[in-house]
């Protein structure tokens, strides 16, 4: 594992904390909506934007002062009972109007910059959507005006390395320190989304700027793409040539989006050859091996495989948990075991969702000072955990609640009932009630064509055996985490 997350900073937090409060203002608006009706909301309410916490005030954004006026008079105390009632912490509401010069009001939402388009490292507004952001530079390091900036939080510090991504990180810090190696040229990162291929090209980057030896251009393949249409557009493609093979270091990502862009792979294809053969490094990184990439041109493929591909798997629980803690740690919030465990088990798509959990978490602790909890992290997160619910299969449930209690599979639609076979098989259609959304009928069909109403008459008497007996009750309950893990 590789140090501390330095890399964390207010640019992800920002963000998190505006969907922290975005969540809350959808739950208002739907009351509001309730309480005033839709064309009463739609011509004063909607308007509102939500600007920063300060302490126990949040701070609400109108267009216009004659909307403000309006609002501020017929709900301004509503709307400081309803955050109150959403949000403890806060006590009062100030209505503001959103400064003329204001960018365009931009509600708060769920988008999360995404670090594949290298624009939106451009850094965003400060906490929710503040009238008139201020721009700050964008950190550009990379000397060709051809290539996009590189993301200063993604670092080979800030990556934590496990088992799925060992093998990709190792290369990705050789090409870092002798690039155009032989058998390091072309370096081919791939693996599924958000498992850290930017991350470790644009790390890469870095290493080589740090050192100050080397020109680096990084862009996506879809920007290669746009550059190459305008050089072709303003007659200028001879100059973007050129440009592109002075660099020492090209690096295209998601190069799957060449695929069906015929020309602009042939272009890439001879800036490739042309690189390498002056021996310069070129790294791509795309979703698929070389080998699957169908509809890339082959002779492509094959220069594309002759030099290191690495492959990033799919996440562990325990680099989940890893990368969970070097990130809590770095955001200075005292996170639980509990709850860092809790989101690993349920995010296991990508580490950028993962991420997005934790920022979100964090977020709202610092913003209304409250310890992180399993209950709090439930709440906050809701929307985030009920999409990554996983499908539990009414088989899987079989299987499991047959291997727990050591009798066989077919006994789950046999016709015994013997109390030892009965009884387990009463507690798998209770679980299938509770975790999948199977309706009674379709659950007795599963249990050897069995009626519905023996499928209630298990639930029910699960339910009261639960009460009466602490020990059956917690063997239903690890059963149940044990298929919703
Ligand atoms: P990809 O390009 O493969 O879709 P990214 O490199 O954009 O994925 O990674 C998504 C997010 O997850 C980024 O914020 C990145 O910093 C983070 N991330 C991915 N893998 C790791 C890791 N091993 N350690 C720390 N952060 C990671
Ligand atoms: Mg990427």
């Amino acid at each position: 594992m590789t140090g501390g997350l330095e890399g964390y900073d207010a640019v992800a937090e920002a963000n998190a904390q505006k969907s922290v409060l975005a969540i809350h203002w959808s739950r208002i608006c739907e009351r509001l909506k309730v309480e005033v009706g839709e064309v009463e909301y739609r011509t004063w309410l909607r308007q509102i934007t939500v600007g920063p916490v300060d302490e126990d005030e949040i701070t609400l954004y109108l267009p216009t002062r004659f909307l403000r006026d309006w609002v501020r008079g017929q709900y301004g105390d509503r709307l400081g009972t309803l955050w109150n009632a959403e949000v403890p912490a806060i006590r009062r509401v100030e209505l503001q109007v959103a400064r003329p010069d204001a960018a365009p009001a931009e509600p708060v939402g769920e988008d999360a910059p995404t670090p594949d388009i290298p624009v939106a490292h451009a850094r965003p507004p400060a906490l929710a959507a503040a009238p008139a952001p201020v721009e700050e530079p964008r950190q550009a390091e990379v000397r060709s005006d051809l290539a996009a900036p590189l993301d200063p939080r993604f670092t080979f510090d800030t990556f934590v390395v496990g088992k799925p991504n060992e093998f990709a990180y190792a290369c990705a810090r050789r090409v870092a320190e002798r690039p155009s190696s032989p058998g390091f040229n072309p370096l081919f990162l791939y693996g599924g989304v958000g498992l850290g291929k930017t991350h470790l090209m644009h790390a890469i980057g870095a290493e080589l700027l740090r050192e100050g030896r080397v020109s680096v251009a990084y862009m996506s393949a879809e920007k290669f793409m746009y550059r190459f249409i305008a050089a072709i557009r303003s007659q200028s493609t001879m100059e973007f040539k050129e440009q592109l093979r002075s660099v020492d270091v090209l690096m295209i990502d998601d190069l799957q989006f060449l695929i069906g862009k015929d020309n602009t792979q042939e272009e890439f294809f001879h800036t490739f050859n042309a690189l390498v053969d002056a021996g310069r490094q070129i790294v791509v990184s795309a979703d698929k091996s070389p080998s699957d990439l169908s509809g890339l041109e082959d002779r492509l493929r094959t220069r594309l495989g002759c030099g290191m591909v690495a492959d990033i798997h799919a996440t562990t629980f325990e680099l989940r948990i890893s990368i969970l803690e070097a990130k809590a740690t770095a955001s200075g919030v005292m996170v639980p075991a509990k709850v860092l465990e809790f989101l690993a088990h349920k995010i296991t798509s990508n580490v950028r969702e993962l991420e997005g959990a934790l920022n979100r978490l964090i977020a709202h602790a610092n913003l209304f000072g409250r310890p992180v909890t399993l209950e709090a992290t439930q709440d906050v997160l809701h929307d985030i955990l009920k999409a990554h619910d996983r499908r539990v299969t009414i088989e899987e449930i079989q299987r499991k609640v047959a291997e727990h209690w050591n009798i066989r599979l077919t006994d789950m639609s046999s016709a015994r009932r013997a109390r030892a076979v009965a009884r387990p098989r009463q507690v798998a259609m209770y679980l299938a009630k509770q975790l999948t959304s199977r309706s009674l009928p379709e659950i007795g069909r599963k249990f050897g064509n069995r009626d519905h109403t023996t499928v209630m008459h298990a639930v029910s008497r699960v339910t009261e055996l639960m009460e009466q007996d602490p020990a059956f009750a917690e063997d239903v309950e690890l059963l149940r985490r044990m298929l919703e893990s």
